[in-house]
């Protein structure tokens, strides 16, 4: 049974499934619709089709005397449903941390689903609740801008309770708020509403649902999600959701009727830059044509939605205009529009702690970002408008709602500015490309996986071939093809499950417990294929979250791998012989507890480097992956730019001033929900915990984190932290490997005695290392430079005695062959230089011993290379040495690695010359 079946089941009994109170109140009709037979309720007699039909009503003649820009629709919101026992909930990030398999937070909802296991399970922080959630969508970007309606970053008002818990409600009275919602808090008259009947089916649950619309515009859908389990095997749910998500730029676009959304949900930044760029405005026109867009585009009963390029010829004919002058007038504002959304995305997005990048779900910020670069440069704006101010306006208006904005505003503006001055210098090579396509033709039979690869192996946007006048249009499908290229893969690399422990009761994890705990006792539950081994206890730590397993001895056979498979910790041994524990037994276990000791420290400084990272850098740091090791630590961070040796610096010297102050490592398990609320999503630093407690790490305030490694009990115990290296591993990543505790101290006694050996070589003293280093680079300098100007004095009676060695041919070229594994090829070019110009007749030609390899260096005098070019004996022997060469007619060069072939290259060389 698909979505329509559904629908045809539930619309089979209305008055179980859609049949709320308020229709019998009010006196709403079930009606069918005439054009596609979906089910509607209405207050209209006449009414005989269904609001998909219908033209959008409000422009220019909004249904109620309320005028609410966007900030001022939230607060009627607010108002209406705190005034009705809603808590009104913060908006989570825009950054979806809690859920694996979604870069983004895509739908209200998304903010209370959690998934455990295979199952998605709801977690609602109050009951009811209603939450004014930013959402990130990116699967329709071409339309953001053009149709009125589109955006990439739009706000979802959810209200959402469980109805079986207390505090909640189920669907008379959800409809009956929304109506309250609609009627009292927009000002829309009961006849302008209408609800339509339809089904929604999400992971593993899905219900009914009533769409209300007004006019013609959806502005909001009451899904009641009553069953768990598929369409063909489903039950009611214990705990029933009401998960109702409205548009809040429906909501105002409705009271404002203003030609486009846009024009309402913005603020002031739309106004400010149609003044800024000098844009016409002609209020009457621009109603005209968005209303015939809203109208034609993406006509849902139609099936498939036409481009809005084939809408606009259309358009443009209706009124009397070429397409032409339709695009002159249309395109300032389409511009205008799709920088608004996109950089109210990108607010949002990089104050949340997401980068633009070529990676994961930054791939769609730095396209999007992009385009609104491009699209300034095309018009001619990029003088007068800069990302970042754009920005600034947004901020300016939206802090109103969302105040943590504000705390975000600098980083905001420094990754926007980094990202525009990275753009433009690659406008350089991305001019280059587009001539060589310009005078190249191929431009005209572009394909959308041409642009694609364009756009990955360039940066060049669809939007800036069309500023060059390359291609006419973006191609619909380009930016839905792009991020299908990008979208999340989630990976699993689970190993193959040992089988046999199913039934097993979870292990009770004694490092948990008491971390000094190396000694224990324990019964054997499993043993299997003679080297895994179940206890019921153990203190040994499994292998998990970038921490390295313990290792040890288990009555005296050695333990060589600890991991987890589901509750249950899992021992391999090795070399036990016939010493192996049987089932039952006890055992005695030890744990390497120096070992521990070493891992231990790497990971709690780990945590310490992440935040002091953070605090160094910017808010866009995350731990983007971690290993910790007995004898060194990684951590992978989010970060735009590879680090300056000073960044490293102060990140360093923070690090040691935490460990200095000796904080304590506070750890206490937490439900989940809590955690989230008392300290962010911040603490998912290490990924998702899957379970519905948390382990919460609290080094002091400084760094919080939900994690499951082994600790120390205050950071002084680390005692020192050196970062040894750091390099940026691709874009958007940087990993910083450091040493911590004993094994910094090693590294650093390595370095000092590799410091000695190095003045003692230069017969030196530590202190004056540095010194001794540059005057004997200095001195090494002065040698060569003598070593030149002897070469220049001898060059002239060696080459001459060049001249009398070489072979005389037949050919009448001069043949002179050296195979040569003392001197440089700066020797060589030299005399064989000098030696072509005394004796025009002569082929000069040396194998230079390199390394693992040869070097080809061939000269031919004037005479020589008429008969036969440098170029050709470098190629043809370097080929002999299983290599290649080449080069002009007086000097070629190459190489091989087949020493052994020196004879017979050397023979090819005469017969060559011959
Ligand atoms: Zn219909
Ligand atoms: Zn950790």
């Amino acid at each position: 049974m698909g979505k329509k079946e559904l629908a045809a089941l539930f619309s089979s009994n209305p008055d179980r499934y859609y049949k709320v109170s308020l229709f019998d109140k009010m006196g709403f009709m079930r009606k069918k619709c005439n054009r596609c037979e979906k089910f509607f309720w209405t207050l209209d007699i006449a009414r005989d089709f269904c609001p998909d039909h219908e033209n959008y009503g409000f422009i220019g003649k909004p249904p109620t005397n309320k005028r609410l820009d966007y900030v001022n629709a939230w607060k009627e919101t607010e108002k209406f449903f705190r005034a009705n026992d809603h808590k009104i909930v913060r908006r989570y990030p825009v950054v979806c941390r809690w859920r694996e398999d979604l870069y983004f937070t895509i739908a209200s909802i998304v903010d209370f689903q959690r998934v455990i296991g295979n199952q998605v399970v709801f977690e609602l922080p109050a009951n009811p609740l209603v939450v004014p959630q930013m959402c990130l969508r990116f699967n329709d970007i071409e339309n953001v801008g053009l149709s009125g309606r589109h955006y990439t970053g739009f706000c979802m008002i959810g209200q959402t309770c469980n109805a079986d818990a207390p505090g909640g409600y189920w669907k008379d009275k959800c409809i009956d708020l929304d109506f309250g919602m609609l009627t009292k808090g927009l000002g829309i008259k009961a006849e302008d509403i209408t609800f339509v009947e339809d089904v929604w089916m999400g992971a593993g649950a899905f219900g009914y649902s009533l769409e209300y619309f007004v006019r013609g515009l959806e502005l909001g859908n009451a899904v009641f999600t009553e069953f768990e389990g598929n369409e063909n095997d489903y039950r009611v749910m214990p705990n029933k959701i009401i998960d109702m998500g409205a548009g809040l730029e429906r909501f105002s676009w409705i009271t404002m009727g203003t030609p486009t959304s846009y024009d309402c949900c913005f603020g002031p930044v739309v106004g400010k830059l149609v003044d800024m760029t000098g844009t016409d405005t002609d209020q009457e026109l621009l109603t005209k044509y968005f209303e015939s867009v809203s109208l034609k585009l993406d006509n849902k009963t139609g099936g498939s939605s036409s481009s809005i390029r084939d809408l606009k010829l259309l358009i443009a004919k209706e009124m009397n205009f070429s397409e032409e002058q339709l695009s002159a007038f249309v395109a300032p504002f389409e511009a205008i529009y799709t920088i608004s959304d996109h950089i109210r995305t990108l607010v949002f997005a990089i104050s949340d702690g997401a980068l633009p990048s070529n990676v994961g779900g930054g791939y769609n910020l730095r396209v999007i970002l992009r385009r609104a670069l491009s699209i300034l440069e095309r018009l001619g704006w990029k003088n007068i408008i800069r990302v970042e101010d754009i920005a600034e306006l947004h901020i300016d208006y939206l802090r109103q709602m969302y105040p943590e904005l504000e705390d975000h505003r600098q980083d905001v503006k420094t990754i926007l500015q980094l990202e525009a001055s990275r753009y433009s210098s690659s406008r350089e090579r991305m001019n280059s490309v587009a001539m060589s396509l310009k005078s190249s033709k191929k431009a005209k039979e572009l394909t959308v996986d041409d642009l694609i690869r364009l756009y990955e192996s360039d940066g060049i946007t669809p939007d800036f071939l069309m500023e060059q006048g390359i291609v006419q249009n973006v191609p619909s499908t380009f930016y839905t093809k792009l991020a299908e290229l990008h979208t999340s893969q989630v990976s699993s690399q689970s190993s193959k499950p040992i089988p046999g422990l199913e039934d097993l009761p979870p292990t009770k994890l004694l490092y948990y417990q008491d971390g000094s705990i190396h000694h224990f006792h324990a019964k054997v539950l499993k043993v299997v294929e003679g080297k895994y081994i179940v206890l019921d206890q153990t203190a040994f730590y499994p292998r998990g979250g970038g921490q390295e397993p313990d290792t040890g001895e288990i009555e005296g056979v050695k333990v060589v791998e600890v991991t987890k498979q589901a509750d249950v910790v899992v021992h391999k041994i090795e070399g036990g012989g016939g010493r192996i524990p049987a089932e039952e037994q006890t055992v005695h276990g030890t744990v390497n507890g120096r070992r521990r000791d070493l891992i231990t420290k790497h990971h709690t400084a780990t945590h310490v480097l992440n935040s002091a990272s953070r605090n160094a850098l910017g808010s866009w740091v995350w731990q983007n992956s971690a290993f910790k090791e007995e004898t060194y630590g990684r951590l992978d961070i989010t970060h735009h730019s590879t680090l300056t040796r000073e960044e490293v610096k102060k990140i360093e010297r923070m690090a040691n001033w935490v460990i200095r102050e000796n904080h304590p490592v506070i750890i206490k398990t937490y439900d989940r929900g809590d955690a989230e609320q008392q300290f962010s999503f911040r603490i998912y630093q290490g990924g998702i915990v899957p379970t519905s407690n948390v382990r919460i790490v609290n080094i002091n305030g400084w760094d919080i984190e939900a994690c499951g490694g082994t600790h120390v009990k205050s950071t002084g115990e680390i005692g020192l932290v050196k970062i040894v290296k750091s390099e940026r591993i691709q874009d958007g990543v940087v990993r910083l490997e450091f040493v911590a505790g004993e094994a910094a101290v090693s590294y650093m006694q390595q370095l000092d005695s590799q410091l000695a050996s190095i003045a003692q070589a230069l017969g030196s003293s530590r202190e004056k290392v540095v010194e001794s280093f540059d005057k004997a680079v200095q001195d090494a300098e002065a040698t060569k430079k003598k070593l030149r100007a002897m070469l220049r004095v001898v060059s002239v009676p060696i080459a001459k005695s060049i001249s009398e060695q070489a072979k005389k041919l037949d050919s009448g070229i001069h043949l002179y062959t050296t195979y040569d594994e003392e001197l440089d090829d700066d020797y060589h070019i030299a005399i064989g230089e000098k030696a072509i110009e005394l004796d025009k007749h002569l082929v000069y030609l040396a194998l230079v011993s390199k390394g693992q390899g040869i070097r080809v260096i061939v000269f031919a005098g004037e005479a020589a290379c008429k008969k036969v070019k440098a170029s050709a004996i470098a190629k043809q022997v370097s080929g002999k040495l299983g290599g290649s060469g080449g080069g002009d007619n007086r000097f070629g060069q190459g190489g091989g690695k087949s020493k052994d072939r020196i004879r017979e290259a050397l023979l090819l060389a005469e017969e060559v010359a011959r």
